[in-house]
């Protein structure tokens, strides 16, 4: 059974996945604008997509992933301003550390990470077809976009008209023809990025707007159409809604949505202790500071442990129940070290809840239920797997358990004293499975125990 059942945004259907060409995949997700540290709700884009393209690379002989580094920006330029870094050192920065945190969150690099800046002329020329097209017009050194120009406009987000203009920027500048256009292409003062175009008024220079980057990006790098474009939720509209009208339009392509991407995936948004993060609330969390107290295969966890379409809550209670979790793993591999795993396949209860449109929870509880097997290379094997496709259990058992250390942790002896002795009673019962739990409850509260010719010993883990 290797069919991919994916939810599509824009059929607001779960739909069998079908590649456009079954020996090269091409999906497409928006990263992150580089003026700062990522929070946690970018890492969960950036998790969702990274598992994504390891399910369609286990399936199919050819993937490329693209996702893009926005390094052209106001709110970029506003960083620069008042830190009075150059522009180029900011981005270079945060894209640099971006990459170091996701990949503490196991977190492949796409295929190609493309940046905005050395697309400036496919966006040109974009622009110039839509122009061309009726699509976009020029006033007052800005290009806008048009969208009473495209009827089909609102399909993804299913927004009406009143909807989009009520969501549009607020700025319904003098320069629109129309309150729900958007900006292609605006000029730069001095002190801005820009760059030569076909539409400087006085020899000025201008930038792009945002949209436009994407539009030109998924072209050129994976030709049109492609299979899958996703990101974050909060990026259906106008965001999404704009790079299809753009791409669309630039074509001919007024009635067929589907001929820039196929399938549309959004992951749902991510919370702190129910609340948005912000900064003024000081609930907003970056992974740079996150990754220092939390491995990051707890974080990772964590962002898999509710469904991608849901809301997530971040809590420190979610973070330690998936860090125990991994214990439990850990020390199940710990205890299989010497043997040699088994070569197999990643178990069916995991790889198809994968392949119910990326059903992690489903997933997880299966890589769990496993657990309540005894050790052997198969058992090995089956967990190697499925760590492996889903990101996780990819340290080394000693390590993460920290055997080198030896922290001081309070522990009730008589508490684990009369567990042992449950434990023992289980054993010579044959009850593996009673004998498994206690064990693997042990290990939560950081005691590991060894079964030794003496009787079972136990020490602190962490
Ligand atoms: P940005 O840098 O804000 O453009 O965001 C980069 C990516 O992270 C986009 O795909 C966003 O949709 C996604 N994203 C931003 N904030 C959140 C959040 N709180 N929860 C989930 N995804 C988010
Ligand atoms: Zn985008």
């Amino acid at each position: 059974m290797l069919e991919l059942q994916l939810y599509n945004s824009l059929t607001r259907k779960k739909e069998l996945f079908v590649p456009l060409d079954s020996d090269h995949v091409r999906i497409y997700a928006c990263g992150p604008t580089v003026y700062s540290y990522a929070h946690i709700g970018n890492a969960r884009m950036a998790v969702v997509f990274d598992l994504l393209s390891r399910m369609l690379r286990k399936i199919y002989p050819k993937v490329t992933y693209v996702s893009n580094i926005t390094d052209v920006d106001d709110k970029i330029i506003e960083a620069s301003q008042k830190t009075g870094e150059p522009i180029k050192t900011i981005t270079e920065k945060y894209t640099r550390i971006y990459n170091e945190d996701m990949s503490a969150l196991g977190v492949n690099l796409p295929d190609i990470q493309s940046k905005a800046t050395e697309h400036i002329g496919e966006m040109i020329v974009l622009i110039e077809a839509l122009i061309k097209r009726g699509h976009a017009y020029e006033s007052d050194g800005h290009v806008l976009f048009n969208v009473p120009s495209f009827p089909a406009y609102g399909g993804l987000s299913g927004r009406s008209r009143d909807e989009q203009i009520a969501g549009a920027r607020v700025e319904i500048a003098s320069y629109k023809k129309d309150p729900a256009d958007f900006v292609l292409w605006k000029p730069s003062s001095d002190n801005e990025p820009g760059w030569n175009s076909p539409w400087d008024v006085n020899n000025g220079r201008g930038r792009p707007g945002w949209h436009i980057e994407c539009s030109a990006m998924a072209e050129k790098h994976l030709g049109l159409p492609f299979d899958i474009h996703g990101g974050g939720v909060d990026l259906k509209f106008p965001h999404h809604e704009n790079e299809i009208a753009q791409s669309c339009c630039a074509h001919g392509e007024l009635n067929d949505l589907a001929s820039f991407s196929k399938y549309w995936v959004h992951n749902g948004f991510l919370t702190v202790n129910g609340e948005k993060m912000s900064k003024s609330l000081g609930n907003f969390l970056l992974v740079h500071d996150l990754i220092k107290q939390i491995p990051g295969e707890a974080l990772r966890l964590t962002l898999l442990s509710a469904h991608y379409r849901q809301p997530l809550d971040w809590s420190e209670d979610k973070v330690s129940q998936s860090k125990r979790m991994l214990d439990r793993f850990y020390h199940r591999l710990n205890q299989m070290n010497d043997m040699v795993s088994e070569k197999t396949d990643v178990p069916d209860a995991v790889y198809s809840a994968l392949l119910d449109d990326l059903n992690t929870p489903k997933a997880i509880a299966a890589l769990n239920s496993l657990l309540k097997t005894q050790n052997s290379p198969e058992l090995k094997g089956q967990l190697l797997a499925a760590g492996e496709l889903l990101g996780l259990l990819q340290e080394k058992p000693k390590e993460w358990l920290g055997y080198e250390t030896n922290i001081d942790i309070d522990v009730d002896i008589a508490l684990i004293e009369t567990l042992l002795q449950e434990r023992k009673k289980a054993r010579s019962n044959k009850d593996f499975v009673r004998s498994d739990e206690i064990r693997d409850e042990l290990l939560t509260q950081g005691i590991e125990i060894e079964d030794t010719k003496d009787g079972a010993k136990w020490r602190k883990v962490n």
